[in-house]
């Protein structure tokens, strides 16, 4: 702690009368790998730290604190209420800027983005430019179409009368997202409220501060600032938030804190949206194409994000007499793809800060783990770089079991027979996607039948998320609530129902008194009973 405050406090003589959100602190804050929120230790800490030496950091919270996003919030309902934001041509004109927004700044975020997780630009461009700019377009393409309403049927006993489902934008939404894809996962939910009518407060990640600082400044220049907004922050700007009842939350973030914001929420009666995330198994059946696989594997898994992706491959499960052939076809693989000194490629993102880093290190050199190591676990703490490293049979009870790694690491589980990882994987807290590969198509079809998960994909990963018909989202641990495509839509939607009936036809069948000629004729038109209909018009009755 001694050493933080001196670093902090040499820091802090650079950032001190700089304004709250000021670049460069972020930067220091990020370079002195401050992880202010899942060490409990760490965290309080720190926060003794900033009562007595960051002033700065004491300006930081009260400049956002409760008091503030309650007045945010109050401008932004007002906004909300004086209808601007439900306009077909309000939320075309802001879609199209946030799309204008990408295209002008591609340099700027891309170089954002590698700041904050040494991201190649090629992932950085496929895995959240193109992801975003796919969303803008489909969201203006669709938007007229998924703002008409839908027509319903209405019954013979309703007749005559007309029915449909109208969607209204919710009011006013918060957006707290992560660090992992800390440019897509903002601005995806963004342009689904904003498609929606919603007026937004984007929260993003305080662990990926130069994205955070470029969000904030783009959007403030390019959108309504009136009705969409940034507030940048961590622990304490988010509480604050969280205070304010919203019309909907939309997280992305761990189960830990995932439960913090649904408890803010229930005080308030406020929906939510949780994509959390959680081992995503891959099983891998000895029927398949293994070089085809193999590269899946790996793209799925080191060259995205390297490692750290809610929807990467968090393990393998294979066969007993598969398992070596599948170790030495990603053994040959990497090399092929990352050269024989994973440390001197390019292609791989870097751990996000020190704190994972040694959670990292930590999940494999456990005890009854260290010995399982099959290939890598090289480490460079300077470059916080960690080498692709597989683990064979780690027991259940281990730590890399039982969290979600987040990380380069790949421990493979094996089994008799490749049906057996079913039960394996069911017995475990449900994904948030399951992943096959298999040219079975008998073994295909039980593991989409048997296997519970968020979304699943078949002989590959990962690329399921660009289909944008295709909802993403978790069930049970790994979360509640669906997005993307028209998803998006109607998750910031609220489906109206409306009966328009008219004047004509206003039976005095369902008004008192109910003499026993009404109530015949009565059931047999909820019936759909037509020749009741006769008989009870008629006078007859079969009774
Ligand atoms: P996190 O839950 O620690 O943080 C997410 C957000 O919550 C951040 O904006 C942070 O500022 C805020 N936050 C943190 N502590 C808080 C607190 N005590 N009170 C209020 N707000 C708080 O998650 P993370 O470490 O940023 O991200 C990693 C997790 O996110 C992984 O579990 C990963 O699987 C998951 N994830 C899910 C998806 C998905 O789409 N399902 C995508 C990416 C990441």
């Amino acid at each position: 702690m001694a050493t933080l405050s001196v670093v902090m406090l040499s820091n802090w003589s650079n950032c001190c009368n700089r304004p709250s959100g000021d670049y460069k602190f972020r930067q220091a804050y990020r370079r002195n790998n401050l992880h202010l929120r899942q060490s409990s230790h760490l965290s309080s800490s720190f926060h003794c730290l900033c009562a007595t030496t960051l002033p700065v950091l004491e300006e930081q919270k009260r400049t956002f604190d409760a008091e503030r996003a309650a007045s945010l919030v109050k401008d932004l309902r007002n906004n909300f209420r004086s209808g601007r934001t439900k306009s077909y041509e309000w939320r075309v004109a802001q879609l199209q800027s946030i799309l204008r927004m990408i295209d002008e700044n591609e340099k700027m975020i891309i170089e954002a983005l590698y700041e904050d997780l040494g991201k190649p630009e090629l992932e950085s461009f496929t895995a959240e430019i193109t992801m975003l700019k796919s969303s803008s377009k489909e969201a203006l393409e669709q938007l007229k179409r998924w703002m008409t309403p839908e027509k319903v049927k209405t019954s013979i006993s309703l007749y005559p009368s007309s029915a449909e489902i109208v969607s209204e934008p919710l009011g006013v939404v918060l957006v707290i997202s992560t660090w992992n894809f800390p440019f897509l996962l903002s601005l995806d939910p963004v342009i689904g409220a904003v498609a929606a009518g919603n007026a937004v407060v984007l929260k993003p990640s305080e662990l990926a501060p130069a994205t955070s600082s470029v969000l904030a400044k783009l959007l403030e220049k390019y959108v309504d600032r009136s009705a969409i907004t940034v507030v940048e922050g961590a622990v304490a700007e988010t509480s604050a938030l969280l205070e304010q009842k919203w019309d909907k939350i939309f997280f992305t973030g761990g189960g830990r804190v995932g439960r913090i914001v649904l408890t803010a929420a229930a005080k308030h009666l406020t929906p939510v949206v949780l994509e959390l995330g959680g081992k995503c198994p891959a099983v891998v059946d000895s029927n398949v194409n293994i070089e085809v696989a193999v590269r899946r594997i790996i793209a799925g898994k080191w060259a995205c994000n390297n490692g750290q992706a809610c929807i990467g491959v968090d393990y393998i499960i294979t066969t007993k007499d598969f398992a070596p052939k599948l170790i030495d076809a990603l053994r040959n693989g990497l090399e092929e793809f990352f050269g024989k000194d994973p440390f001197e490629s390019k292609d791989r993102s870097r751990i996000v800060n020190s704190f994972h880093f040694k959670r990292l290190v930590g999940l494999m050199d456990e005890d009854k783990v260290s010995d399982k190591i099959v290939l890598g676990a090289q480490r460079d703490e300077s470059q916080l770089q960690i080498a692709p490293t597989i683990l064979l049979n780690v027991p259940e009870d281990s730590l890399i079991m039982q969290e979600e790694i987040f990380g380069p690491l790949l421990p493979i589980l094996t089994v008799d027979n490749v049906e057996d990882s079913f039960e394996m994987i069911n017995e475990k807290s449900k994904p948030l996607v399951a992943y096959l590969f298999s040219d079975d198509e008998q073994l295909k079809k039980k593991f989409v039948q048997n296997v519970s998960s968020g979304g699943m994909a078949i002989n590959d990963t990962v690329i399921q998320v660009s289909v944008s018909g295709l909802p993403f989202g978790g069930v049970g641990e790994s979360g509640m609530g669906l997005y993307h495509g028209k998803f998006s839509f109607e998750t910031f939607s609220h489906k109206k129902a409306v009966l328009y009936r008219s004047f004509a036809g206003d039976s005095s069948l369902r008004y008192p008194p109910y003499t026993p000629e009404k109530q015949k004729l009565f059931k047999a038109v909820i019936s759909g009973n037509i020749f009741g209909i006769i008989l009870a018009l008629l006078g007859w009755s079969r009774d």
